[in-house]
């Protein structure tokens, strides 16, 4: 039973279906025609960067992708609550670039059960950061926020601002895996004074796409002495060539 506030609230503003605003129970939820069309990243996938595999052949020895075989990201395990197809698409845009804040409960919602191994194992999360000029722009980082109601839903601390990109990157889309990693190096920091030695450190984002980011995040906690990393997102871009 809903508290009483909640029920009369609930009246006032009927909670609305994630992505297209059709009446559900509760919010953060989807409708059934949304919820049918809803592709949640399931098995079989990389067990370290999460990617979908299409068959669990494709995975090689100790069930990883080819690329984390060739070359391991520096965080532990990635995982996300859905593919970043269309349906994905209604969610995330809206939320990162049209104000729709108010989405970060919903998503994260969607988080908590790919993520709940990692939200009850980490000390700490910390959004991918965006740069400050962007941040100017756009006015909320989107991973921030989801960091925020992902540490409200599970009762973990969350520093919002522990992580900073020092530098203006320009769009990681098109180039390809070193030309990324070029990009992105030395550009995301920790802010003085952010400690994470021996912490299991949680980074969330909005949408995670070849992992160049979320490594080049990883990469700068384990240097500061983090014990692990690992990487909780609501999308999860798959990879072409594994289609
Ligand atoms: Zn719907
Ligand atoms: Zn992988």
């Amino acid at each position: 039973m809903k508290p009483l506030l909640q029920r009369v609230l609930d009246t006032l503003l009927p909670p609305g279906c994630l992505a297209c605003d059709a009446p559900v129970d509760d919010d953060g939820q989807f409708c059934l025609s949304c919820f049918r069309v809803a592709n949640f990243v399931s098995a079989p996938m990389c067990v370290q960067c999460g990617v979908p595999l299409p068959h669990g052949g494709l995975a090689g020895e100790g069930g990883l992708c080819p690329h984390c075989a060739a070359r391991p990201p520096a965080f532990t395990q990635a995982r996300a609550a859905l593919r970043y197809d269309e349906t994905a698409k209604k969610l995330i845009l809206p939320f990162k670039y049209a104000d729709r804040t108010e989405m970060a409960r919903g998503l994260a919602r969607l988080m908590r059960r790919p993520g709940a191994l990692m939200l009850t194992a980490a000390d700490v999360l910390v959004p991918v950061p965006l740069h400050k000029a962007r941040l100017r722009a756009r006015r909320y980082n989107q991973a921030a926020l989801l960091a925020r109601e992902l540490a409200r839903l599970s009762g973990r601390r969350c520093v919002p601002d522990g992580l900073i990109r020092q530098k203006h990157t320009v769009a990681l889309e098109g180039l390809n895996v070193a030309q990324r990693q070029a990009e992105l190096a030395g550009a995301i920091v920790l802010r003085p004074g952010f400690e994470v030695a021996g912490l299991h450190v949680l980074v969330i984002d909005d949408v995670m796409t070849s992992g160049t980011t979320a490594g080049a995040c990883a990469h700068a906690l384990l240097a500061a002495g983090a014990r692990r990393v690992d990487v909780l997102t609501a999308a999860r871009v798959a990879d072409p060539r594994f289609e």
